[in-house]
């Protein structure tokens, strides 16, 4: 490809406006390729030196190296800010790859993936218009498609990639609340605001359901107020003869039952509520049925573990990250509706970017089932990931995952230093170290001070929640790496710091 800049017209610039041979374009495929070298040694020097899965520094070390930096400084070189990112942060950044840190939903990344990040920001598409991707958005397109025949969708459907799952989640919240006030009251929200009994409506989560959902209820007028959260069973699944209760009395009280949030693995305890039981009552009472599975939505890619989230299909709307358990970089993820008119609830035209009548072309622009604008090409990793591992490869390391959580499941109910809260649907199991039969130490303090002395030494990270109001550890284990023999290890540290705290206390 040649540029309309020549080599000499660029060295003319250059004697005016130094610098740019740090412009990414044809000419400078030199520094381009050089950089880029740079760029992967200082990666593999993250992977061969960072041997824990953090470095235990506090914030308070790591503040004082920031105290001296000034961006006015004369610029540096790229050896100069190699080496000062890695002391700043690749030093201790946490390594989510590392088969000991099994502490929140962060999955360790395939290597397509990361292949296709070097050509997304490289070639920095935008998906907003079919004008600034063309193929991009087809692509996009195909994995949505893909996405929504696996969760069991049909021609309908339609989705959009985000940032995140708390972005799709909002979606789900945005559509059910627009839905219901179109088809109940004939009541634009987009054109004419909130309705006047906006204030009375309600979604019906379970006590267990990501805090997304009432931060989006917040971001959309409705207020936490709206929020009614039904309580679980003894497996952590919401209860559905609660749920119909909790429906009837908002009605008594004069409410206004708007949808109903399942949530498909759970973020404490990866357990999955009971789906069709719960679209049964969402059509009952004429509600949106949108499922959370961004962590459970791993299962749609193993046959041996599928039927677990059964009923997905019958959900108006569903989040999939695929940064949660398809092992993609952040960010990834996406919001699927099962029926694609859904979207013209919140399309906006713009005439410099998807004026009305592309509509109408069949100019396939983006935006318009988007809250983005400029939004990333992260669906070519995926797409490079399916291509080059598969369906069932990934499924694999699903498997492998379910696997190795079940097996701790056991060794933690078969040690009297552990209590186990939970059997996980998928790989994320809270526990405690109790093994203090006299009950003379408070299990809050131990357990709080076995997570903190974990994270300052760093050989292991799992994280720490807190169920009715007790402190619990917990293990999310998303890398198919971690053995039986890493649990083992960990769970010996646990229970020598567990010791350390009852000796020294
Ligand atoms: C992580 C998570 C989210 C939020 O997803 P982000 O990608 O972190 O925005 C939503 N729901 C559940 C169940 C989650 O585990």
């Amino acid at each position: 490809m040649n540029l309309s800049i020549t080599e000499n017209e660029v060295s003319e610039r250059e004697l005016l406006f130094p610098n740019l041979e740090k412009i990414f374009c044809d000419i400078n495929i030199h520094e381009y390729q050089n950089v880029m070298q740079k760029a992967q040694e200082s990666v593999i020097a993250f992977l061969e030196e960072n041997i824990q899965p953090f470095s235990g520094v506090s914030p308070k070390e790591l503040k004082n190296q920031f105290e001296d930096i000034n961006f006015n400084d004369d610029p540096k070189s790229y050896d100069e800010v190699f080496e000062e990112v890695r002391t700043l942060y690749t030093q201790h950044a946490v390594a989510f790859h590392h088969p000991k840190y099994i502490a929140h939903l962060n999955c360790p990344v395939v290597i397509p993936a990361v292949a296709a990040e070097m050509l997304i920001s490289s070639i920095n598409s935008s998906l907003d218009t079919w004008d600034q991707s063309a193929g991009g958005t087809l692509m996009e397109r195909k994995l949505i498609e893909w996405t929504c025949s696996e969760v069991g969708y049909g021609k309908n459907s339609d989705g959009i990639f985000t940032s995140g799952g708390s972005q799709s989640n909002l979606m789900g919240m945005l559509l059910a609340r627009d839905h219901y006030a179109a088809k109940h009251f004939s009541h634009p929200v987009r054109k004419n605001g909130l309705p006047e009994n906006a204030r009375h409506f309600r979604i019906f989560v379970s006590e267990m359901s990501h805090f997304s959902i009432q931060k989006s209820a917040s971001i959309l007028g409705l207020g936490e107020q709206s929020i009614v959260k039904v309580k679980t069973d003894r497996s952590f699944r919401m209860n559905v003869v609660l749920l119909e209760d909790a429906i009837k009395k908002e009605i008594e009280s004069g409410n206004i039952p708007i949808a109903v949030v399942a949530t498909a693995g759970t973020t404490d305890f990866g357990t999955i509520d009971p789906l069709t039981a719960i679209a049964a009552m969402a059509k009952k009472y004429q509600m949106w049925l949108h499922v959370d599975a961004a962590y459970g939505c791993g299962l749609l890619l193993t046959d041996k573990y599928r039927h677990l989230i059964n009923g997905i299909e019958d959900a108006d709307s569903v989040t999939v990250d695929y940064h949660k358990s398809f092992f993609q970089p952040v960010s990834s993820s996406g919001f699927l509706v099962r029926d694609k008119n859904y979207f013209s609830l919140i399309t906006h035209y713009a005439d410099y970017l998807n004026p009305k009548d592309h509509d109408e072309d069949q100019i396939p622009n983006q935006v318009n089932k988007s809250i983005q604008t400029t939004r990333r090409f992260d669906a070519l990793k995926l797409w490079f990931t399916l291509r080059i591992i598969g369906k069932k490869g990934l499924g694999n390391y699903i498997e492998r995952i379910i696997n190795t959580a079940h097996q701790t499941a056991v060794v933690l109910e078969n040690d009297p230093y552990f209590e186990l809260l939970n059997r996980s649907d998928i790989s994320a199991l809270v526990f405690r170290y109790s093994a203090d039969p006299f009950k003379t130490f408070d299990l809050n303090r131990i357990n709080t001070f076995i997570k903190s002395r974990l994270y300052k030494q760093g050989s292991a990270l799992v994280a720490g929640t807190k169920v009715n109001g007790q402190f619990y550890l917990k293990f999310t284990i998303l890398n198919p790496l971690t053995t039986m023999e890493d649990i083992r290890t960990i769970l010996n540290t646990i229970k020598q710091y567990g010791h350390e705290y009852t000796e020294v206390n």
